[in-house]
């Protein structure tokens, strides 16, 4: 196939489609060239929309980004050191922009081959040859396919294979992104690249990797439709136990693993409401002791936040889930469970309920109770004369507890026992 455009006019959504053209328009206007590539590419041609969308572009990412705000609304991070640039869109959509800088070497009279290699330069320094297919988006080419690195074929045999031999020398992470890759579209790593990814895990090369970087790396896998799949894999090839010393890959923990991703599946959370990284990692954690997490979270350079939300689930999931599993609860104590557990413990109590009656109760807090407020606020209860204290503060709560339990149903029956309350804590008060 030498055009893609009947591929893109068929299988991406309207939106899409009227962005890459006005790319395509954009970049004649300011002269620059533009190729979509990498991931992109490869899921267009997988039949397959991928809303991050990699651009490479010859003269500068910075300078095309800035020209595409004028038209797009979004956020612009631009890198200049680094020639790329990041383009947000409001709907979500994201240009991922590199700059592939023109080669000024002489080549007589062969301007189009000068061009030609500065994307090919591009996209030799890739990861494996599925990403390295580029699509052009200027007018007169628009849709033009480039595949110099037989990534069409391989992507047809299901091959993930590297473009050179020192490919994981050069950038160990490749090594977590092949098994990703490989997991995620069911292929197979390509006979020479698996032993030559072997050879680098029995060298340890990952060791020469910041660990911030290794672990944004690993953060991808639980971004991944099948995370256990991928960690199944890093325990085959003796990678699980570097990733994360001192966890074991019991068959409890894959029995949890599995659990989630079915959760996952039946409930899922709201785009951006769940930190996957967490959310696995506290299944993945759910026996170890506190000072281990501390260990990994540390090693893993999670935010103190992060590793406060784990702490906190660690010390409170097992305990709902008994209580759940022994007594029914009202609705003022459910609340009191859920209340501190963040979205990703909760969702964890979820995954790991032994039955659909604790299940329900959790669906139950998360549609019922999480957001359901007195109408009568603390202002309220200011101006009615009352001063902010302990005895303010039990008001409101009892309030609060009344309202879940459906004791009272609007503004005027709140009201009514906020004044009871108030007579009555008076009383308590006069009596003491
Ligand atoms: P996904 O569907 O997971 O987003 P992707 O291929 O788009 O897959 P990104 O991490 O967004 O992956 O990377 C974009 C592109 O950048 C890749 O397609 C690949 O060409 C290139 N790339 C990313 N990481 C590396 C790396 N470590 N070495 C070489 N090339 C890389």
């Amino acid at each position: 196939m030498k055009n893609l455009t009947p591929l893109i006019n068929t299988s991406l959504s309207k939106e899409l489609q009227a962005l890459l053209y006005l790319l395509g328009y954009c970049s004649q206007q300011g002269s620059f060239k533009v190729y979509a590539v990498g991931g992109f590419v490869r899921d267009l041609l997988l039949g397959q929309e991928n809303r991050d969308i990699d651009l490479v572009v010859e003269g500068s990412a910075a300078e095309f980004a800035k020209s595409l705000l004028k038209v797009m609304p979004g956020t612009l991070r631009s890198y200049e050191r680094f020639g790329t640039a990041t383009l947000t869109l409001t709907n979500g959509i994201v240009f991922d922009m590199v700059t592939a800088r023109k080669e000024f070497y002489a080549a007589p009279g062969a301007l189009p081959a000068v061009e030609q290699s500065t994307l090919k330069n591009d996209l030799f320094r890739r990861d494996f040859t599925i990403n390295t297919m580029a699509c052009a988006l200027n007018p007169g080419e628009f849709g033009m396919f480039f595949d110099y690195f037989g990534g069409r074929e391989d992507l047809e045999r299901g091959l993930i294979r590297v473009l050179y031999k020192l490919s994981f020398v050069d950038d160990p992470l490749r090594i977590i992104r092949a098994i990703r890759f490989e997991q995620r579209f069911g292929f197979d790593i390509e006979a020479d690249s698996l032993s030559l990814m072997n050879k680098a895990i029995r060298n340890r090369l990952w060791e020469k990797v910041s660990n911030e970087r290794l672990y944004n790396e690993v953060r991808l896998v639980f971004r991944e439709p099948k995370p256990l799949k991928v960690l199944t894999r890093f325990n085959e090839l003796n990678l699980f136990k570097e990733i994360f010393p001192r966890l074991l890959f019991t068959p409890q923990v894959k029995e949890r693993l599995q659990q989630l991703e079915y959760a996952l599946a039946k409930f899922k959370p709201e785009a951006g409401s769940c930190n996957y990284t967490l959310l696995f990692l506290s299944a993945l954690f759910y026996d170890l002791e506190e000072r281990d997490i501390n260990f990994l979270c540390h090693l893993m350079r999670l935010k103190r936040k992060e590793r406060l939300a784990l702490l906190s689930i660690r010390a409170n999931v097992p305990s709902v889930l008994r209580q759940l599993k022994t007594e029914t609860v009202g609705p003022a104590s459910l609340y009191a469970l859920f209340k501190e557990l963040p979205e990703e413990g909760q969702l964890l109590t979820i995954a790991l309920a032994s039955e659909p009656r604790i299940r329900e109760q959790v669906m139950y807090y998360r549609e019922h109770l999480r957001g359901r407020k007195p109408f009568v606020t603390g202002k309220d209860l200011l101006e009615a004369g009352m001063k902010p204290g302990p005895v303010f503060n039990r008001i409101l709560s009892k309030l609060h507890e009344a309202v879940l339990e459906g004791k009272v149903k609007n503004k005027e029956e709140e009201l009514k026992l906020v004044s009871l309350l108030m007579k009555a804590t008076g009383e308590q008060s006069a009596e003491k």
